[in-house]
């Protein structure tokens, strides 16, 4: 006869292999909860957990010189949008083209343009990205055989970007083009596709309200009628996302007194609620 006795070795583990088993627990029926409310309620239940890495002195002058969205954050966020920051410039590999050098202010303005469109997610860092290319000016794609200022590339997870076209994207305030949103839209995007977590259902939600929206005949009327998006935005869905997302950031204001509802449902699909959004 053989009797399985409790190893009385190991029985002190028993009360920690239960609350481990409880934790895990905890967590899945935490996970439920986070889904559920970010269904029920169109955002992140935590948008953003723990603050700890800063950015250097110079990197915070300037944000705060240069990047008019940080200078409208309440003290809390900017603190956070700094950390977003940070954690972005840690995590991507910048490279150089055709003599470009990398420099802090590069970094910095890229990372702030990728964040502040990502600043109303849990997730912000763009999973699809890992290289930032940076070129001078206009480069040649050899994906389509043209000149680019800016592209996304998942195949090499690269955002591929021109420099000269980056800054007047950024700069130029009131033109509703801005390079580097479209190019992080389109990383968005594409990412809302591949994954399931809380900010790509959310994104896939409103996504496909903004399409139903695009079949009324009221607004394919006042679409042509008010010629607003520019015409590139009508070239596929990808292409359209990334223009709204040009005129949201850019003109808000005007998109709203315009096109009320998409506006809205871009803001839900950003979870924008910052700076006077
Ligand atoms: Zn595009």
């Amino acid at each position: 006869m053989f009797l399985l006795q409790p190893n009385n070795d190991i029985a002190w583990l028993a009360p920690y292999a239960y609350a481990v088993v409880l934790v895990g627990f905890l967590l899945f029926l935490f996970r439920i909860f986070e889904n559920w409310f970010a269904d029920r309620y169109n955002r992140p239940l935590v948008r953003h957990y723990l603050t700890f890495k800063k950015v250097s002195t110079t990197q915070k002058t300037i944000l705060e010189d240069e990047f008019s969205f940080y200078k409208k954050l309440s003290p809390k966020f900017k603190r956070q949008f700094e950390h977003r920051v940070a954690s972005f410039i840690n995590s991507k590999k910048f490279v150089g083209r055709d003599g470009v050098e990398i420099t802090d202010r590069m970094k910095v303005l890229i990372a702030a343009i990728g964040c502040m469109l990502s600043f109303g997610r849990k997730h912000y860092l763009y999973s699809l990205i890992d290289y930032i290319l940076i070129y001078p000016d206009s480069f040649y794609s050899t994906a389509n055989e043209e000149y680019h200022v800016g592209e996304f590339n998942p195949a090499g997870k690269a955002l591929v970007l021109s420099w000269k076209a980056f800054e007047e994207g950024y700069k130029i305030t009131n033109d509703n083009l801005n390079l580097g949103i479209h190019e992080f839209m389109h990383a968005m995007q594409l990412e809302s596709k591949q994954s399931r977590d809380i900010d790509s259902t959310r994104f896939a939600k409103q996504f496909q309200n903004i399409l139903k929206r695009l079949t009324k005949q009221e607004v394919k009327d006042k679409l042509d009628e008010t010629r607003y998006f520019r015409e590139y935005a009508f070239t596929n869905q990808y292409e359209f996302m990334a223009v709204l997302a040009e005129y949201f950031i850019e003109s808000p204001r005007e998109f709203n007194g315009h096109f009320p509802v998409l506006y809205n449902h871009t803001k839900k699909l950003l979870n924008f609620n910052f700076a006077g959004y």
